[in-house]
């Protein structure tokens, strides 16, 4: 979805949004029950726990060395095991579906230099053109898998707000 913005070589090389710390363990991703029967085909040994009706997340047992728990479904060579089946959340990342104050918005996480390298108004271009009724439709599909707004995360677009661009 993001091939506009982002090169899937660049993807391929970095990978650090199929990896939490501690501090983001919140925000690993979120398996509809599509997505789930998938990953138990890939992954029979994977443990889940269920946070709501449609959605589950990998149980996490144990961080790394270096306080990283990687996702179970990366594979080191091949990049993500799910390919273009990947959750929606990680379709669209760094790209944030999220609620605050009660109001959806899509946000940008400050983790992906690649994305944050590109003008600001490229952004908010894309964000308007080709994201936010994609996102907004998937919410109300999904409303399980908005994330809370992490305080930190500048919101590019909020819900129903026009965006003179
Ligand atoms: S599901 Fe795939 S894209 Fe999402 S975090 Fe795991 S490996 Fe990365």
């Amino acid at each position: 979805m993001l091939t506009k913005l982002l090169r899937r070589e660049t993807c391929a090389a970095c990978k650090l949004c199929c990896q939490f710390s501690s501090y983001d363990i919140w925000s690993t991703p979120v398996l509809n029950a599509q997505v789930l029967a998938k990953v138990k085909e890939l992954l029979p040994e994977a443990q889940f726990l269920r946070k709501a009706e449609d959605a589950w997340l990998f149980r996490v047992e144990d961080f790394d060395a270096e306080d990283n728990f990687p996702c179970p479904l990366l594979d080191p060579g091949q990049g993500c095991l799910l390919g273009e089946e990947k959750p929606f959340s990680c379709s669209i990342w760094p790209f944030l579906l999220t609620e605050a104050g009660g109001r959806q918005c899509i946000a940008l996480s400050p983790l992906c230099h690649s994305v944050l390298q590109q003008p600001v108004d490229t952004l908010l271009r894309f964000v308007k053109d080709e994201l936010s009724e994609v996102v907004f439709a998937y919410a109300d599909a999904h409303p399980e898998e908005v994330l809370p707004y992490d305080g930190v995360s500048p919101v590019l677009v909020w819900r129903n707000e026009s965006m003179n661009l």
